[in-house]
């Protein structure tokens, strides 16, 4: 039999507190002029590009967002991750020390914790051994403090779908929230809920930027659901719960939408494939998430093997339903490349000799902050974000012309000059290559290159150990664009001495900018070279000799 929901819904759920709760009304609400000059908010009327509280309202993002779900932008609350609003859901409607809420198991831990940080019963229906919803197990746990049910849809860390029907019985029979967390929804390729919100007003969608948008670091979820469930959820969150920064970026995501959904399917596909021929694999459930379930014969002794070879999966094999499983997250082709590798040599004595040609690097100072991830098989494409445009152009022919893919994301202090920036960007890589030849066991050790373009550049690499550098460029003006052309030699003398090599290099020609680049191709096509797998052997280094 159906429950309708109350006619008061969804006050016949909130919690007393809340209904009577005044929010708190930003300085701007209250004038809600837009324009003018601004002396209501306390805040430093000089321009750092971030002295201004940002929009409490997240008004063009819900804009832009309401566009493309399809919904009015009062069904949509934006949160600091969709974990804000798991969080809020609980806090709105379930009073602490008397409610409870259901889930399944296994599932995302989020909404167990959320409930225990709030004094909320966790109540958990296990899935079926096939991992679909067991709705007559869960409707057995409702009582009448029971006030949110959380389903999760594709399911972490199952990957699989709940079926639609199942899960509209429970928001059918419910009379309390049903909130269908669609994290991983757009790897699934179903429409997913948000097109039946209208249908239930019971019905919460959660989905986030952090997945198929790859801007987890942002922080930005979305709730979707019935205008006056949505209000609530807008009245109790921090007033300014999404800083600019995340704001804008979003915005600017969604105009964009996700350029690696199609890659990361496939490569999921690919991967499930591969392993699936793996003696080690016992079983690869079906995911329509970007994870992989994989139930392996000693799942601990793959974990950790995956680890010391510095491939990091999560261990499931200690949560009910999943014994025996590791969760694997699709990653770049390369990387799953590796993986595969690498489980395949499980047991076997060569895995020791297996170099990571993964290398990730930060370092933090007062002039700059710099993450760099080094992928030395060049799987995959470079993110160059130093903030100098010539420079990023000109890291970019390392990375293309010597088969490494780079990210490199600096925030440094351009506002006094390049200097910083270019000096630890070349210690940072310099370490970073100090680190891959170091255990990689088996390079060349020397590479060169010849002159290349209209202008002549030459330069002569020896990994073997020991600092050294010569520079002959002669630059004929002071500047390319805004870059000063004394950084050439400061950033590759900086690159030498962080990455214990030998570096010499020679270049002539006419052009400022030509010449630079082809000192850059060259540097990269020697490095590709010393870097090339051969007999370090048949070039026996003499360090600690001489
Ligand atoms: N829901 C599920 C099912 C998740 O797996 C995660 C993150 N692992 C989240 C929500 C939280 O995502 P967010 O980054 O938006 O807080």
């Amino acid at each position: 039999m159906t429950t309708p929901i109350s006619e008061n819904f969804p006050e016949s759920i909130v919690r007393e507190n809340i209904k009577r709760l005044t929010p708190y009304s930003t300085a701007r609400d209250e004038s809600n002029v837009g324009y003018g000059t601004y002396l209501d908010a306390n805040e430093n009327p000089y321009n750092t590009g971030y002295n201004r509280y940002p929009d409490p309202h997240h008004k063009i993002l819900k804009r832009e967002l309401a566009l493309i779900k399809g919904v009015n932008e009062d069904m949509i609350f934006a949160g600091n991750g969709s974990d804000e609003a798991i969080d809020l859901v609980i806090r709105v409607f379930c009073e602490p020390g008397r409610d409870n809420i259901l889930s399944i198991s296994p599932t995302y831990g989020m909404y167990k914790v959320a409930a225990s940080i709030n004094d909320i019963e966790y109540r958990e229906a296990p899935l079926k051994d096939d991992f679909s919803l067991d709705s007559q197990a869960l409707l057995k746990l409702i009582d009448k403090n029971t006030k949110v049910i959380f389903l999760c849809s594709p399911n972490n860390p199952t990957g699989n779908l709940l079926d639609k029907e199942t899960v509209l019985s429970v928001v059918k029979e419910f009379k309390g929230l049903v909130v269908v967390d669609e994290a991983y929804g757009d790897f699934s390729g179903d429409s997913g809920y948000i097109p039946l919100l209208k249908e239930y007003p019971n019905l919460v969608v959660l989905q986030t930027m952090s997945k198929s948008m790859g801007m987890a670091a942002l922080r930005v979820g979305f709730a979707f659901g019935d205008s006056k469930v949505i209000s609530y959820l807008n009245r109790v969150k921090y007033p300014y719960n999404l800083n600019r920064v995340s704001q804008e970026m979003a915005i600017r995501r969604i105009k964009e939408g996700s350029k690696t959904l199609a890659e990361i399917i496939s490569e999921r596909e690919r991967v499930k494939l591969g392993l699936t021929e793996l003696s080690e694999v016992l079983k690869v459930y079906d995911s329509s998430a970007n994870f992989l379930l994989v139930k392996f014969k000693e799942a601990s002794g793959m974990y950790n093997l995956l680890l010391n070879n510095g491939v990091i999966v999560r261990d499931r094999s200690k949560t009910n339903g999943c014994e025996g499983c590791l969760r694997i997250s699709i990653g770049k082709p390369a990387e799953n490349d590796r993986l595969l590798m690498l489980i395949s040599n499980f047991g076997k004595e060569t895995l020791a000799a297996t170099e990571n040609p993964f290398v990730e690097v930060t370092r933090i100072t007062r002039e700059t902050a710099i993450t760099l991830k080094a992928d030395f098989t060049g799987g995959g494409l470079s993110y160059l974000n130093t903030g100098i445009g010539f420079f990023d152009h000109m890291l970019d022919q390392i990375s293309t012309h010597g088969g490494i893919s780079l990210d490199v994301d600096v925030s440094g202090d351009l506002w006094v000059d390049v200097h910083h920036t270019v000096e630890d960007v070349a210690i940072v890589l310099g370490d970073a290559l100090n680190r891959y030849f170091t255990s990689a066991g088996n390079y060349e050790r020397y590479g060169f290159s010849l002159p290349m373009d209209e202008s002549e550049a030459t330069v002569l690499i020896d990994l073997g150990g020991r600092a050294g550098f010569s520079w002959k460029v002669d630059f004929r003006g002071e500047k390319i664009g805004e870059f000063p052309c004394e950084m050439f030699s400061h950033f590759f003398s900086t690159l030498a001495s962080a990455g214990k090599f030998t570096l010499n290099v020679k270049a002539e020609g006419e052009n400022d900018h030509h010449k630079a680049e082809a000192v850059f191709k060259a540097f990269a096509r020697a490095l590709k070279m010393a870097l090339a797998s051969g007999n370090s052997q048949s070039v026996p280094s003499s360090k600690g000799i001489i």
